[in-house]
This record gives C-alpha cells, structure tokens and sequence, in this order.
C-alpha cells in the first residue's frame, strides 16, 4: 500500500516594518487532517538562542522519516525559526535578539490575554460535558484572534504564532538559558500531568508557575484554561493545553549529541503522547520534582567587578552558602577586593551567567528552591 505523506509547508508574510523589508516565517505541518489532537513546538523566539533552531531541525529529520512511513497520527506543527525579527537585529557584532529593537519590549512577553474577552463571549455556552466546554472554548478564542488586526511587524509575529496555537493540546516553546542545565517551565495547574515531558527530557528543574507576570508565550496558550475554570466555578473545564519552556541548557551548547538527544526525547515525547506511532520506549525516572517559579533564587551581585563562580551547574547549595565571588581590582591599591555572592534558598544550582562582569542588580546565578521566597512581586520572570 502507498503511505501518503501528510508533510505541507505553509509560509506567512510579516507586514514591512519599514520600506523595502520584508520578512516571513515558514510552519511545517504533519498529520491527518482529521486528526483532533494538536501539537505546536517553536524554536528561536528569543531570537539569539542558537539550541532551539538545531533540536527543531533534527526533530524535522524525525518526523520525515515518521511521515514517510505512515506512523503520524496526530497533528504536529513546528516553526524552526519563530523570530525573524529578532534575527535580524545585530550589534556590536553580536547578535540581539531577545528584546525587539523598536520598542524594547522581550519577544516572549506581552501576548494576547484572551480570557477576558473569552468569558463574555462564553456566556450560556459552556454546560457538564468537559470535552465539549474546550471545543467550545478553542473556537471562540479562534474567533477572537482572527478578528484582531495588529498595527505593527512584531504584533503580526505575536498574533501569528498564538494563532498557530491557540487550539493545541500541547504547545513547546525552546529557548535556552545563558550557561545552564535543560529545564523547564510550566503551569501549576499542569504538574504532575505534565511531568513525563521533564522526566523524557531529563530537566534538572521544572519551575510551575499559575501566573509568572507579563503573559509570556507558553502561559498565553495554558493560562486562560485555569482562568476560564476560575470564572466559571462549578462548570467543568480542564487544563487543556499543556504549554511549556523548554531551556535547553545554555547559548553555546549547540554540540551534536545535545541536539541529538534533545530531539530523539521531544520525538519519544510526543509518541508516549500518541502523535506518533511506534514503539514506546519506558519513561526515564524524573531528575528532580517540580518546584515552585517562585521558589527560584535570582542570585544578584551586589557590585561591580569580575566574576569567579566557586558552584558548578548541577551543584546542590544551602541558604547562605557563597556561589560566587566578585573582584573589585581597583580596590586594595589594585590587588583586587573579593566579595562573596551566597544564594538565599537552598536546591539546585541550574543557570549562570555567561559572562565574567558583575554590577549592582546583575543577575549571575538561579537556584531551584522548594519554598517560595519573599518579595518576588507579580513577575517571576527574569526581564
Ligand atoms: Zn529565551
């Protein structure tokens, strides 16, 4: 029998942000059309983190292969580059792409909040059955979105992007950190469900937030789920889209095996999960057990001066235990004064700086600790 290949590349045009310029994107479609469950994965929204464009390209390579032999049972949409706009914008030789040149604004911030206007276009049509609430629910969100006109480039890009997944079951976004060890995360409301995408892709810290502040991408596809289920008490509505930000690791661990390994358990991932068929190799065990985004120690340097970490990735430290040391070299007539950075939580070390400057305020470190921690205020998300 002859396996049709359900693969389509669809590209989409950006309005010119300024005259001469245009820019697209290109989304990579698979699956039976008829298919009712939906994954959406994205890579390079910050536009200067290289992991996420290797892993998308090496997970196409996958899934060709799935396609061409029949085994797509779901439907899949990946857009290798999601950030055009980001990738253009250079300076000083170096590449800037996680805040849009125009109005300095971070491309994984500020998406569309649709509940609100949701929950009145919603009225009199939710009833007991769950399955049907989310359909419902998906379909006036899709209305919503496509009755939006965005005024400028990178509102078109944000819109472009929700609107490719707004309706899916599962939405991956791939960013990476500065020096870091792969983690992830995700809604509350989504742990434990969601916990087999951290133990598959072996996150040394899944962080949960119910809201980190500033509707990042991930949470504008899964918040409005346990929004809805918040306005409408006793009307059964699930967490319906398993949204997540997958750090893959660091900026410059683009080596092969990572990217290998990255994609082979986004691919084993998304067959435990019925996308695609074949053998199901068993669950690795989880790393670590969730904790909360709130709980996360942004490590800050209190001086200017050079950086020497004394914690490596991955090390377990204690409250007031010293992570790293600031140089001030003009001090001590220029034999250097040194500083001590100690972290205010006790859990994994799993992120640094890839830079040697510290200044008052930096952030140089994260550490996953389990209790959340004063004075965090409404946005847990670094700038
Ligand atoms: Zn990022």
């Amino acid at each position: 029998m002859k396996i049709m290949k359900t693969c389509t590349v669809r590209q989409h045009q950006l309005p010119e942000a300024a005259v001469g310029t245009e820019r697209k994107l290109i989304s990579v479609h698979f699956g039976p059309s008829e298919a009712d469950r939906k994954v959406y994965i994205q890579a390079g929204l910050h536009a200067d983190e290289a992991p996420g464009y290797l892993v998308a390209g090496k997970l196409l390579e996958l899934l060709h292969k799935a396609d061409a032999a029949g085994e797509i049972k779901g439907q899949i949409i990946v857009v290798p580059v999601a950030n055009p706009i980001g990738l253009s914008q250079w300076g000083t030789d170096t590449i800037q792409g996680r805040f849009d040149d125009s109005d300095n604004v971070n491309f994984n911030r500020r998406y569309d909040d649709l509940a609100g206007e949701l929950a009145d276009r919603l009225q009199g049509l939710l009833g007991d059955d769950s399955l049907a609430n989310v359909a419902v629910i998906r379909k006036c969100a899709g209305e919503i979105l496509q009755a939006r006109q965005p005024a400028t480039e990178v509102e078109a890009l944000k819109h472009l992007l929700l609107t490719l997944s707004h309706d899916a079951d599962i939405v991956l976004d791939l960013h990476c950190d500065h020096q870091a060890l792969l983690h992830v995360y995700m809604g509350t409301a989504l742990w434990p469900e969601g916990a087999d995408l951290s133990a598959q892709m072996g996150a040394a810290a899944t962080l949960l937030a119910k809201d980190s502040g500033d509707m990042p991408f991930d949470e504008a596809n899964s918040k409005i789920w346990w929004e809805l289920a918040a306005k409408f008490a006793g009307v059964p509505i699930p967490p319906a889209c398993l949204a997540a930000t997958v750090e893959l690791r660091g900026v410059a661990d683009t080596d092969p095996e990572y990217t290998e390994q990255d994609a082979n358990n986004l691919f084993r991932f998304l067959q435990r999960r019925g996308f695609i068929a074949g053998e199901v190799k068993p669950l690795p065990d989880l790393p670590v057990e969730a904790t909360p985004l709130e709980g996360v120690d942004y490590v800050r340097a209190e001086s200017a001066g050079v950086l020497t970490y004394i914690k490596h990735l991955g090390d377990m430290v204690e409250e007031g235990e010293v992570i790293a040391i600031v140089t001030q070299p003009m001090k001590n007539s220029g034999q250097g004064e040194k500083l001590q950075i100690t972290s205010k939580t006790s859990g994994v070390f799993f992120a640094r700086s890839a830079e040697r400057f510290a200044r008052p305020g930096k952030i140089i470190g994260k550490v996953a600790g389990v209790r959340p921690l004063e004075g965090k205020g409404p946005c847990l998300l670094t700038f």
